[in-house]
């Protein structure tokens, strides 16, 4: 069996492997789901309700060793990954308790009664990216399970192993074999199979929008529902009226948090031009007391880059002679460790204005009004986040009516809660997930009349 091995992005060292699955394997594991399907979807919806609060119960008491994990895996500071191990305890709570309440509707008709019925799907495949395994997993099969759908998942091939470990809690919880398995492997193989098999009836996929968009193109083929949320390049938009001092402060954790490499990054921060050198002033000790280093340290804000290709990408956008305005600083030696970097001034057309970084850069742009600020911020083909500073409240309502984005926060900068609606317009993707509401994504309406003519 072939097998690839994973390396500690603090350290370059490698620490463990895991199976690279061949075709055959998925083939062998869809059937499986495949052939689980028809009795999960007979389990009562208080019985399933059950086994994914006692899943969320195993999670909870796996919470440290979960985080553990991924601190050594993908190089999250300690403090993140607890959250994003809580944050699948608490996805599985929430939806634990849709089963019961996924309702369909009652519609008045002539001559009997129309209802409507939330059928599952079958098999769906969930493909997740590096970036945040554990809740971009949790985000995808939760709710999938909990609408009587069976999953296969495939984690990203250098960050498989929370989601390894979620799949034998789910065992040791109750979960019957063959409901959620987790397959390591390649995008290529692994992956695209979900896209191809015809026993796959949804693919969910985070990444890339180039991806994204192959994923998208192979689902048309059998009418495959899809569900994608992608890149993004999300703005910033302070305003002169604000707190600056405030938004100064927050900025960084808004563009640095996980490195940068978070879909959300507030990665273009746009100032109102007259307040645009003071607000620089305000953010270079905000940026230069952002602590990187030891992602097993309390204190520790940021850690280092994933890996050595995602290293190589962010430092092509800050050449020799890049306009650095300021950095902080990171640990040297080994390890894929990247300074947050402040790029000003740049211009509207610079490749580090318009492509998705993924790293610790930000870019500071200044614009003259509403109108301008506006015109900016949607001057690009994604629309995941985003955030308005502004003590107008007319003004923060109609700018955030106004930008072409999924998840805005006004004087603040957070975008993810399980319980509200969480996706991208434009080429930032497709669909919804996460909120009261995810298990529709997750299932097809049937409509059904029964007459009651003699
Ligand atoms: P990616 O290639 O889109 O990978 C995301 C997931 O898709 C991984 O599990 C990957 O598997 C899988 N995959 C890759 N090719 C596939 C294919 N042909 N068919 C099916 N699945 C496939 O993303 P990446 O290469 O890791 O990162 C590249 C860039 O994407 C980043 O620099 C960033 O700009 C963006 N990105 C965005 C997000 C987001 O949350 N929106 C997340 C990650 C990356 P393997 O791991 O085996 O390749
Ligand atoms: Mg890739």
């Amino acid at each position: 069996m072939s097998t690839f091995s994973l390396l500690n992005p603090a350290t370059e060292e490698v620490f463990a492997s895991v199976p690279s699955l061949s075709l055959e394997e998925t083939d062998a594991a869809i059937e499986r789901a495949a052939v689980a399907f028809e009795s999960w979807r007979q389990v009562s919806p208080g019985d399933r309700a059950r086994l994914l609060r006692r899943f969320s119960e195993v999670v909870d008491s796996h919470l440290e060793e979960l985080a553990m994990i991924e601190v050594e895996n993908a190089g999250h500071t300690i403090g993140n990954a607890r959250w994003e191990a809580g944050n699948v305890r608490d996805v599985l709570a929430y939806y634990a308790g849709a089963p019961e309440r996924h309702m369909g509707k009652q519609i008045p008709v002539a001559g009997g009664i129309n209802v409507t019925f939330h059928e599952p799907l079958g098999v769906v495949g969930i493909i997740v990216p590096w970036n945040f395994p554990m809740p971009i997993a949790g985000w995808g099969f939760v709710p999938a399970l909990a609408a009587g759908n069976t999953v296969v998942l495939k984690p990203a091939e250098i960050t498989p192993l929370t989601a390894m470990r979620l799949g034998e809690l789910a065992l040791e919880a109750g979960i019957p074999e063959g409901v959620f398995q987790v397959l390591t492997g390649k995008g290529s193989v692994v992956g695209w199979r979900f896209v191809t098999h015809e026993k796959v009836a949804k693919v969910c996929f985070t990444g890339s929008t180039e991806v994204g968009s192959k994923i998208m193109a192979g689902c048309a083929d059998q009418i495959k529902r899809v569900t994608l949320e992608l890149g993004g390049k999300s703005a910033n938009v302070i305003f002169s009226d604000a707190d600056l001092e405030l938004a100064a402060a927050r900025a960084p954790g808004g563009v640095f948090d996980n490195a940068g490499q978070d879909c959300c990054a507030r990665s273009r921060i746009l100032v109102q031009r007259d307040s645009y050198d003071r607000f620089l002033e305000l953010l270079e000790p905000a940026v230069k007391g952002f602590v990187c280093g030891d992602p097993r340290d309390e204190s520790t804000e940021m850690g280092p880059l994933v890996s050595a290709a995602q290293h190589e990408v962010v430092r092509s956008f800050v050449p020799d002679g890049a306009p650095i305005a300021f950095q902080g600083t990171c640990p040297e030696g080994p390890g894929f460790w990247f300074p947050p970097t402040v790029l000003a001034p740049v211009g509207r057309k610079d490749r580090a204005v318009t492509d998705e970084i993924f790293g610790p850069v930000v870019v500071v742009l200044p614009f003259e009004d509403e109108a301008d600020a506006i015109a900016i911020a949607n001057d690009t083909p994604y629309g995941l986040s985003g955030s308005i500073w502004t003590r107008d409240l007319g003004r923060a309502l109609r700018v955030s009516r106004a930008i072409d984005s999924g998840n805005l926060s006004v004087n603040s900068h957070s975008s993810v809660r399980y319980w509200t609606p969480f996706g991208g317009f434009k080429q930032s993707g497709i669909g919804r997930e996460l909120g009261p509401d995810a298990l529709d994504a997750f299932s097809d309406v049937k409509n059904v009349f029964i007459s009651t003519e003699e």
